[in-house]
């Protein structure tokens, strides 16, 4: 038999460089041919060769009902039949605004935009514009999209200014930038101490989903919120991953639970808001919203923002993950799946540490749940990539590197997480 992935690859790096349109679809942390996708339905995705893969990645995040819900198909093709795009407002932005709003109360105005890049630049614009100050910090490990400004790494010692981390940036572009140690206390409180007054914003991924799944301790998010507070800084909440994924409330929902009153400034949301289609946006307190074009001085615009389909996706989607149970359910079906991964794995005597939140997940082959960036890259590569290709060839597609978390749907049944655990069994016994 032909393998039709194979084939399409070829073809595919004749004319895409690499042969994708975002670098992680190529598989080359693990190796192997990268599967091409035909259709996909519910929890499973059907590659070139019409092989089936029960999905633990849904878009990277988006597809929480599980793929072609009925009830979202039928509001899209409902939305099409109207017009793909008008460049003119309508209400359906209202709407979804407000249900925003609604279920993450921090962001009193909100303005959407087409991608998670898009909606953490402006987000940094905006904040920069707003307080009058040059500085951003940004926790090494975190992921806020492909702004030059945030395409940045530590330098050597602490609290250094970043190094760019993409040719292409010039070093001038990322000298605001401070990146810092997630989870590191004492490392905040002293680049508060030496740039305070500079500081435009903290960003951060509270649950942070580009190193795998590592969570922002409850007293080190209670000193970011008090630190950004004192210093007239302004705390920015990246949930393109997190926001309607853990919570209803997005994380900052899960931050509220341990710290009374807590709310970030601004929050930059993506992924699940488009239900699969290209939507973002950013939202927060409402004097630091209207700086924004064409109220304020802050520029920031957008031909397809707030595109009539995408919103009809969009609210689709959140108002069935609005339904009274879903997150319990949901939170439910993941955590049956790391508690299942876990025990296989301590079964066949491998090292193994994994955690969860609503319906994201991770897991590491650590024998405990890692902190910081430095940390979850002493994972064990080799034996990560050889557990990835083992479940993928049993029919279980998970993010093709050891730095990317994983999504449950609401479509994946109890039957899906059990041919899941047993795969992992037969995998895990030959690590
Ligand atoms: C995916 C992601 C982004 C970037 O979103 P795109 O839509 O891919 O541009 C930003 N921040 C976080 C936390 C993300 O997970």
């Amino acid at each position: 038999m032909t393998d039709r992935n194979a084939t399409l690859f070829e073809r595919a790096k004749t004319v895409i460089p690499g042969g994708v349109n975002s670098p992680v679809r190529a598989f080359k942390a693990v190796g192997g041919t990268p599967r091409f996708i035909t259709r996909a339905q519910g929890a499973y995705l059907w590659d070139a060769n019409d092989q089936r893969y029960i999905d633990y990645i849904g878009s990277w995040g988006p597809m929480i009902l599980g793929h072609g819900h009925p009830e979202v198909v039928q509001a899209v093709q409902a939305a099409i039949a109207e017009g793909f795009s008008f460049g003119a407002p309508t209400e359906r932005e209202i709407e979804l605004a407000e249900a925003i709003r609604r279920l993450l109360p921090s962001l009193e105005m909100v303005r959407l935009v087409s991608s998670g890049t898009e909606a953490g630049m402006s987000a940094i614009r905006l904040a920069r514009g707003a307080t009058g100050r040059p500085k951003i910090i940004k926790f090494e490990g975190c992921y806020h999209g492909h702004a030059d400004a945030l395409l940045v790494k530590a330098g050597s010692g602490l609290a250094t200014f970043g190094h760019p981390t993409s040719a292409g940036v010039p070093p001038e572009v990322v000298q605001h930038t401070l990146v810092l140690e997630y989870n590191n206390i004492a490392q905040l409180e002293a680049a508060f101490a030496e740039h305070g007054e500079q500081i435009a914003a903290l960003m951060i991924e509270p649950i942070a989903g580009n190193m795998n799944f590592v969570r922002a301790s409850v007293p080190f998010m209670r000193r970011c919120r008090e630190l950004c507070t004192e210093h007239g800084a302004l705390l920015v909440f990246d949930e393109v991953m997190t926001g309607f994924r853990v919570a209803l409330g997005g994380a900052q929902s899960v931050y509220a639970r341990h710290i009374p009153g807590f709310e970030p400034d601004m929050t930059v949301m993506g992924k699940v808001i488009g239900g699969g289609m290209p939507l973002a946006a950013f939202g927060g307190k409402r004097a630091v919203m209207e700086q924004l074009a064409p109220l304020g001085p802050v520029y920031q615009a957008g031909t397809l923002s707030g595109n009539p389909v995408a919103t009809a996706c969009g609210l689709a989607t959140l108002r069935l993950i609005e339904q009274p149970g879903f997150f319990d359910r949901l939170a439910a079906q993941t955590r049956a799946l790391v508690d299942g991964l876990c025990a296989e794995a301590q079964r066949a005597g491998v090292p193994f540490s994994a955690d969860s939140e609503g319906g994201m997940f991770g897991f590491f082959f650590l024998p405990e749940l890692p902190q910081n960036y430095a940390q979850v890259m002493t994972s064990d590569a080799a034996r990560f990539n050889r557990f990835f290709h083992g479940m993928l060839e049993r029919g279980v597609y998970f993010a093709p590197a050891l730095y990317e978390a994983g999504f449950v749907s609401a479509a994946h049944s109890d039957a899906d997480i059990d041919a899941t655990l047993q795969a992992a069994r037969a995998v895990l016994a030959q690590l």
